[in-house]
C-alpha cells in the first residue's frame, strides 16, 4: 500500500456518529428535552408522544424560551447557555452543560421548533432537518418552547431497525418521565401518548402525591419520609424510603437523585441495601425515593455521555454516611416491629434450641442469610421451656401449612416424635432416626426406599422441587393445549396496578395467559383485575406474589411473540409455584407428590432438565462401605 495516497479526511456524517453517543432511542431524546425544559425554569412541561417516539416526540414548555438570535445556535455541537468553560462545570446547577443534546438530536430527525422570550411579541419557528435549518419564521405563541422531534433516525436506516417494539420503547419514556416527575414534584406534567392520557401529575410540593400519582395508594401509603441535613457541610438526604414488603426483585425500579438529577449509582445501591440488612427476603431490594445533595465540586457527572452514571470524589466517605444515615432509619422505623414474612415463616412458640438446631441443618443456606434468619430468630422472643411444651412445639414445626392459614393450633404427639429427637452422647456424632419414608432435614430431599426397572432393590433420593416443578409444567402445558386449565376463581377480584410494559405485555396477550389459568381483565389505565388463577398455584398468594409474576413474564416475553416464550413462560410458572426445597411436606404429601410424578410423560427431569429421581442400589451401597458381596 502506498502510504503517500493517504490522507486525513474529515469524517462524512461525523454528526450522526456523534449523536449515537447521546440518542440511542427516543427516551433519550425525551430526557434531553425535558432536561432543557427544566433549566428554563418551565413549570409544566407537556409531553406529546405519537408510536412510542418514533414518529413524534413533543415537549411544550413555558420556560424562559429562547432569544431568537441563538436559536440557529442552540442546535450546533458545543454551544450552550449554561457553561462557558471546563472551570464552570463545578459549580453547575443545571442538568444541560455538554451543549450537544439540540445537535445530536438534530441530527438524526426532522425538527420543527417554535420558541418565544418574554420580551418579544411574536416567537421564532424554525424547521430543521439532519442539521440542517430549512425554514424559519416568525409566529405567535406563548412564552417558552415547543419541539417535535420527528421520525427520529429517518436517515440511518439500521439503527432504526434496531429500536424496539413499541411497548418496549414506550416502557423507556415512561420510565424517564416518572423519574422527572418524582424528581421535580412541584412542576407539573402531562403526558401522552397517541392521545392518551397516561401521566397527569400536578404540581404539589409533596412527593407522596406524586408517588400516589405513579405507584398508586398501595405502595405510597407503605413509604415513610426521610428529611437528613446536616450544619455546616453540604450533605442532605432526603425522600421517601419504602418499608420491606414493598422491597422489589429489580433494583432499577428505585430512583435515586444527586443534586435533583437522576442517575444509576452501584455505590448508592449498595450502602442502601446494606442497610435495609435483615429486613429484606432473599432477592428483593429496598424500595426508595431518594435525593442526595451533595457540593457538585465533589461529583463527577461528565464521565458518561448520557449523564446517567457518575463518579464520587470520596466513594468510601458516600458510601458510609449513606449507609449510616439510612441504616438508622430502618432500624428506627422498620426493624422494632416484625416484618411481616417473618410472622408467618417463624411462628413464635418456637423454642430457640430448635430453632438454631434446624438453621445448622440447613446446608444449602449461604452464611449470610443463615445470619439474617438467626438475628430474625433470636428476636422472636416467646421461648418457652417446660420438657412438656418442647414436644408440643417440635409438633408445630411440621404443621407449616396450619401455621400459615392461621388454624388454630392442635395438640397431640406424633407419633413421629420419638424418632426425630435427636439423640446427644458424649464423644458422638448427634444423630436422628429419620422416618423410613420421608425428608432429610435440609428439606430439599427425600429419601425412599424401592427397587428400580431392573427390579434391582435399593434406595431412591428425590429432589422435592425438581419433582413438583415437572407436575406443573405438564398440567401448564397440557392445559394450555387443550384450553381447559383447571382454575379457581377468586371470591373477592383482586386489583392490581402494574407497570406501562407491564401493561402492554398484559393486553396485549390477555388470551394466551389466560389459556395459562390467569384471567386478567383490563380495568383502564394501568389497572387489571384478576378473576381466576391456576389451581397449581394453590392456596391464593399475597398480591406481591402476583405482581413479581407480572413482572417476571413480562421480562421474559416483552420483546418477543408470546409463542416463542410460551414455554419459557411455562418453566417459569412451573418453578415458581412448586414446592420449593425447604418446604415441609407431611407423608401424605410426599405420596400424593411420588404418585403425581409417576404420572408425567417425563418423570425423571424437572421444567429445566434437572433429574427429579436419583438410584443407589443395595450394591453400590455395599461396594461404598467396601463390604464383600
Ligand atoms: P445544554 O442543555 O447542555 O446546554 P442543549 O443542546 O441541550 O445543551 O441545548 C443548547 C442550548 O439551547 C441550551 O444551553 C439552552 O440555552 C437552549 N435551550 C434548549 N432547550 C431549551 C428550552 N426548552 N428552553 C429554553 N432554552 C433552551
Ligand atoms: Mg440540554
Amino acid at each position: 500500500m502506498n502510504r503517500d495516497n493517504e490522507k486525513i479526511n474529515k469524517i462524512k456524517d461525523y454528526e450522526k456518529i456523534a449523536a449515537g453517543e447521546v440518542i440511542e432511542r427516543p427516551a433519550n431524546v425525551v430526557k434531553e428535552l425535558i432536561e432543557n425544559s427544566i433549566d428554563a425554569g418551565a413549570k409544566e412541561i407537556r409531553i406529546i408522544i405519537k408510536k412510542a417516539g418514533k414518529t413524534l416526540i413533543q415537549v411544550i414548555d413555558d420556560g424562559k424560551g429562547i432569544p431568537p438570535d441563538d436559536m440557529e445556535l442552540a442546535f450546533e455541537r458545543y454551544t450552550s447557555s449554561k457553561i462557558n468553560s471546563f472551570d464552570d462545570l463545578e459549580k453547575l446547577s443545571t442538568l444541560g452543560f455538554r451543549g450537544e443534546a439540540l445537535a445530536s438530536i438534530s441530527a438524526v430527525s426532522q425538527i420543527e421548533i417554535i420558541s418565544r422570550i418574554k420580551k418579544n411579541e411574536r416567537g421564532l419557528q424554525l424547521f430543521i432537518e439532519g442539521g440542517k435549518v430549512l425554514r424559519k419564521k416568525e409566529m405567535s405563541c406563548p412564552i417558552g418552547t415547543n419541539i417535535k422531534v420527528k421520525n427520529l433516525f429517518y436517515n440511518i436506516p439500521a439503527r432504526k431497525k434496531f429500536l424496539k417494539k413499541d411497548y418496549t420503547e414506550l416502557g423507556h419514556i415512561t420510565d424517564i418521565i416518572q423519574r422527572y416527575s418524582l424528581a421535580y414534584p412541584d412542576f407539573q406534567f402531562i403526558y401522552q401518548h397517541n392521545e392518551l392520557t397516561i401521566l397527569n401529575c400536578p404540581a404539589s410540593n409533596d412527593l407522596k402525591t406524586t408517588v400516589f400519582h405513579i405507584y398508586g395508594k398501595n405502595i405510597a401509603k407503605f413509604m415513610e419520609y426521610i428529611d437528613y441535613s446536616e450544619k455546616g457541610e453540604l450533605f442532605k438526604i432526603y425522600g421517601l424510603v419504602g418499608q420491606p414488603q414493598i422491597s422489589k426483585k429489580d433494583r432499577t425500579k428505585s430512583s435515586f437523585f444527586l443534586n435533583r438529577r437522576y442517575v444509576i449509582s452501584d455505590i448508592i445501591f449498595r450502602a442502601i441495601k446494606e442497610a435495609y440488612k435483615g429486613t429484606l427476603m432473599i432477592n428483593k431490594h429496598p424500595f426508595f425515593i431518594l435525593f442526595l445533595e451533595l457540593n457538585p465540586s465533589s461529583i463527577d457527572f461528565n464521565i458518561h455521555p448520557k449523564k446517567l452514571y457518575i463518579k464520587f470524589e470520596r466513594e468510601d466517605y458516600v458510601y458510609n454516611r449513606v449507609y449510616t444515615i439510612i441504616r438508622d432509619f430502618v432500624e428506627e422505623k422498620f426493624m422494632k416491629q416484625e416484618p411481616k414474612y417473618l410472622d408467618i415463616e417463624l411462628e413464635d412458640f418456637i423454642p430457640k434450641e430448635e430453632l438454631v438446631e434446624e438453621l445448622s441443618s440447613k446446608t444449602q443456606q449461604s452464611e449470610t442469610e443463615n445470619l439474617e434468619t438467626e438475628k430474625a430468630i433470636l428476636k422472636t422472643d416467646a421461648i418457652v421451656e417446660t420438657e412438656e411444651n418442647i414436644i408440643d412445639e417440635s409438633v408445630q414445626l411440621h404443621l407449616s401449612e396450619d401455621i400459615i392459614n392461621h388454624k388454630p393450633f392442635k395438640k397431640q404427639i406424633p407419633e413421629t416424635f420419638l424418632r426425630e429427637k435427636f439423640i446427644k452422647k458424649e464423644d458422638f456424632p448427634k444423630v436422628r432416626l429419620i422416618s423410613s419414608t420421608g425428608q432429610l432435614s435440609n428439606k430439599i430431599y427425600i429419601v425412599l426406599e424401592g427397587f428400580n426397572e431392573t427390579n434391582e432393590p435399593g434406595l431412591y433420593i428425590l429432589d422435592q422441587h425438581a419433582a413438583s416443578e415437572r407436575i406443573n409444567k405438564e398440567k401448564l402445558l397440557e392445559s394450555y393445549k387443550s384450553s381447559k386449565t383447571s382454575k379457581q376463581k377468586l371470591i373477592s377480584p383482586l386489583k392490581i396496578d402494574v407497570s406501562h410494559s407491564e401493561k402492554f405485555f398484559l393486553s396485549d396477550h390477555l388470551g394466551e395467559i389466560k389459556k395459562l389459568g390467569f384471567d386478567f381483565e383490563h380495568f383502564g389505565g394501568n389497572t387489571f383485575i384478576l378473576r381466576e388463577l391456576p389451581t397449581i398455584i394453590g392456596k391464593v398468594p399475597d398480591i406481591n406474589v402476583i405482581k413479581d409474576i407480572i413482572a417476571d413474564i413480562t421480562k421474559i416475553g416483552k420483546d418477543k411473540s408470546f409463542s416463542e416464550v410460551k414455554e419459557e413462560i411455562i418453566n417459569y410458572l412451573a418453578c415458581h409455584k412448586s414446592i420449593r426445597g425447604g418446604d415441609d411436606l407431611s407423608l401424605e404429601n410426599i405420596r400424593d407428590l411420588i404418585i403425581e410424578l409417576a404420572d408425567c410423560k417425563d418423570s425423571y427431569h424437572c421444567a429445566h432438565g434437572r433429574p427429579t429421581l436419583r438410584f443407589l442400589s443395595f450394591k453400590e451401597l455395599d461396594k461404598l462401605f467396601k463390604r464383600k458381596v
